[in-house]
């Protein structure tokens, strides 16, 4: 739990109990969740907390770099510890998200573009998963 506020308190975000439980929840944990879906996790820890506290705190950690916003899937947001360098994949099948890394990916190592320079990027992917494709349920290409 320290290393938590340590974190917190070197991207200059003053420590309070909200703050420390959604950066607890989020911090290393696999998946991807929507504001909704952290609110009704970090509830059970704080339940003074509302909806709004945990979306305002969200936008402040994604500004602070803390989180990832990953919106692959059109209007909702979903977050994800920004420990985790990588890209996303969504399935129209099962509608589930993969991560993906492509290291080799000559994109991904480009530094400016048409003279603006690059800080990050953020791919996203559509098609159909590997184990869609094995049951059937959807037809490639
Ligand atoms: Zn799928
Ligand atoms: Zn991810």
């Amino acid at each position: 739990m320290m290393q938590v506020q340590e974190t917190l308190r070197g991207q200059d975000i003053k420590v309070t109990p909200q703050r420390l439980a959604v950066y607890s929840f989020l911090r290393g944990r696999k998946g991807h969740f929507s504001v909704e879906e952290i609110f009704q996790q970090v509830r059970a820890r704080v339940p003074a907390i509302s909806r709004g506290t945990v979306y305002a705190i969200l936008e402040n950690f994604t500004d602070k770099k803390l989180v990832h916003e990953i919106k692959i899937d059109f209007n909702k947001s979903l977050y994800e510890d920004a420990a985790k360098d990588h890209h996303h994949f969504l399935c129209h099948g099962c509608r589930k998200i993969f991560d993906v890394e492509m290291p080799g990916c000559s994109i991904l190592r480009c530094k400016n573009v048409q003279g603006h320079v690059i800080e990050s990027f953020q791919g996203y992917f559509y098609g159909i998963c590997k184990d869609c494709q094995v049951a059937g349920k959807v037809k490639k290409g």
